[in-house]
Parts: C-alpha cells; structure tokens; sequence
C-alpha cells in the first residue's frame, strides 16, 4: 500500500482563520475583515494505493476559482477573506494520469473529509468511483442553507449522488466513532467534529505508521501541538484536537492537514508527532486548555 500526495494549487486565507483569535468580536467578523494573510499555502487531497482498489481522500480545488463568475463574490468570505491560484494541470485529475491512474475508471472510492469548495472542486473528475460524504455535513453543504455558510453547492457536478454515511458509536483508540474502508482496517474513517460539525479524518496504516489525513482539523501540525482551534469552527475542536495528540501518543502517527507547508518534508522523513508534555507553567497552554 502507497499514499502519493497531490498538491491542487494553493490557497491564501487570512491569518485569524488559521488561529483562533481571543475577545469579544465574533470570529467570523475577525477573519473577514482581519487585516493580516497568511502566506500562500498548498492545497492537498490524497490517493491510497491499496490492494482493494484506489481511495481518494478529499479531491482539492479547480482551476475553474480563477474564471470570472465561478466564485460567489456576493458572499463576503469570497469577497473579503480568500484567494486561490489553480491552475488546469495543478487539479487532481490530470495529475493521476500523470501517476498511471484514469480518474474516471481506476478509482474505486473517494471519501470526503468535509465539502468546502477546496475539498470538493475536483469531484467532477471521479464519475465512476463511490463518494463517501457524512450525511450531515452533505446536508449542511446543500442548498441555499449551504451557500449561505460558504460551500459552492451549484458547482457540484450535476449526478453527484454520493454514498451518505454515519459512523457508527464503534471507538477506534481514542475517537468514539469510526468505519473500517477496507476489510484489513488499515484504512479507517473517524470522526473529528470542530472545523465543520461533521468533520471527518481518514487514518492510513502502512508499515506501523499511521498516515492521518485530517482535512482541516488544524491548518498545520504545530497548531495541533499547541491545541489552537482554527478561527472559523466549532467549539468541538479542541476536544478533536486533544484526541488526534492522544491518539499520536499511543501510535506513531504522521500528522498531514491539507494546508501544511510542512507535509512532504514530514512524508519524506517520517516525521512523527512528538507530543509536548503539558508544562504546568506554559501560561498560554493552560489558557488554551482552560
Ligand atoms: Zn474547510
């Protein structure tokens, strides 16, 4: 079994939606008109080589962010708080031919780990395979509900008609619901709420390594080091985050969020999350933790 990384263009994003800022102003309000961006950071979806067949996990953004019209500038996230920079060979499918793999044919699975538009943008390439999105976080996304809250709903490619799943209360270490992908459980599915209600991760097992592909659980591995949700989810994070470090204390796990900078040098050298050891007199852990 492989895991080969696809980097679908990058995205810059305002520096309050990476970290979630303290006071009083709602948080929404402070990334939109928070003045400081963040760097230019990749955007990441991932194929699992494995013996039952491809799995996709998220499907990155399309290079259509760039045509006039194709993001909804009515809406102020669009407006205010987010560029992209795609272009047509960076999309997920032509890079699989580039691997030997027809998208439209040898994928066998592609799971979502929520459905905003950086996830979801390169869907129209998997005709053929079974897509796995939470049911929930799919009725979420739906709909002029789901535009109100930032996904991109009436790009979908018009016969997505996905595999609607729940996790099961089936605890998996320490996340209380999980799904078996495969029939070795080498590829399980996890809940881990917090960025959007349904989030969910995908954990790969290849040579006692444990690659995690979290979607956006945090936007990088040294803001889950330091517990800091990001500044646009929900108050559930920070339970998810203390569970992915709990998880990383009993298996040697490779942390790979789909913005980090950090991930190929992490891939390449197998670098596990090291887990800090909570200092009593870290002031600003504590009150993170508080
Ligand atoms: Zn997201």
């Amino acid at each position: 079994m492989k895991i080969h990384r696809i980097e679908t263009g990058r995205v810059r994003i305002k520096k309050n939606q990476i970290s979630k800022q303290k006071g009083f102003a709602p948080q929404m309000l402070k990334v939109l008109f928070g003045k400081e961006w963040a760097e230019w950071v990749p955007i990441y979806a991932w194929v699992i080589d494995h013996p039952e067949g491809i799995i996709v996990v998220d499907t990155g953004e399309t290079s259509k962010t760039g045509q006039q019209g194709y993001l909804p500038n009515w809406h102020p996230y669009y407006a205010f708080a987010v560029a992209f920079d795609v272009k047509p060979e960076n999309e997920i499918g032509p890079q699989l031919v580039q691997l030997g793999i027809d998208p439209s044919k040898d994928v066998k699975k592609v799971i979502m780990t929520h459905m905003h538009t950086d996830h979801a943008g390169g869907l129209h390439h998997f005709r053929n395979a079974e897509i796995l999105i939470e049911e929930n976080e799919f009725k979420e996304a739906s709909g002029f509900t789901g535009m109100l809250a930032g996904y991109l709903p009436h790009r979908w490619p018009k016969w997505l008609k996905p595999t609607l799943i729940t996790l099961p209360n089936d605890p998996y270490f320490s996340f209380s619901k999980s799904m078996a992908v495969t029939a070795d459980r080498k590829v399980m599915i996890v809940s881990t709420p917090g960025h959007v209600t349904n989030h969910l991760s995908v954990i790969v097992e290849v040579d006692d390594l444990h690659y995690f592909i979290a979607g956006d659980t945090s936007y990088t591995e040294q803001n889950l080091l330091k517990l800091i949700p990001d500044g646009i989810g929900t108050d559930q994070s920070l339970k998810t985050l203390k569970n992915i470090l709990s998880f990383s204390e009993s298996n040697p796990t490779i942390y790979l969020p789909s913005h980090d900078p950090q991930n190929p040098d992490r891939m390449a050298n197998r670098k596990t999350v090291s887990v800090i050891k909570k200092d009593p007199k870290d002031k600003k852990l504590q009150e993170v933790l508080a």
